[in-house]
């Protein structure tokens, strides 16, 4: 029988998998970007501060292999600045935005070097809240995952 915290984990995964669509309903927000939010936390997820591959080098060397190289540029010096599983990447909604942040900080350079060629400079720059609440919500989970499982052996017979 899993342990007291895999239980909690698992019934914190149920409720805000209930409660999620029922708070889009309730106020009107839109479910695909929720959903969107969701799936892009599979790929931008707390994880990319580990030197090693995660799951979302896994998905995207699947997907399509050259993808996988630039992906591992992009995040290359996130993992190097950030020790893994520290409160600033991983922590809900710190880590959340603080992965926002790195993606648009990365966006606004190279833009700016575009504008080096073409004579527009604007910052880049879109926010919608129920697509950061889908995303932070996978990120939430997965920091309960980490901190309340933390071995194979909670999920055997006992
Ligand atoms: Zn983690």
């Amino acid at each position: 029988m899993p342990s007291g915290k895999v239980h909690a984990a698992m019934t914190f995964s149920v409720a805000t998998g209930v409660l999620a669509p029922y708070a889009i309903v309730q106020l009107n927000g839109n479910p695909y970007l929720y959903v969107a939010g969701n799936l892009v936390g599979l790929l931008v997820t707390p994880d990319l501060d580990l030197n090693n591959d995660n799951y979302s080098h896994y998905l995207i060397r699947k997907i399509f292999y050259p993808a996988y190289w630039i992906w591992k540029i992009i995040w290359k010096p996130y993992n190097l600045l950030i020790p893994h599983r520290s409160p600033i990447s991983h922590f809900p909604l710190l880590g959340t935005l603080l992965r926002i942040g790195y993606v648009f900080l990365l966006l606004n350079l190279f833009n700016l070097l575009f504008s080096l060629v073409s004579d527009t400079v604007s910052f880049v720059w879109v926010w919608d809240t129920w697509f950061f609440l889908g995303l932070a919500h996978v990120d939430t989970i997965h920091f309960l995952a980490d901190n309340l499982i933390k071995s194979k052996e909670q999920f055997g017979n006992e």
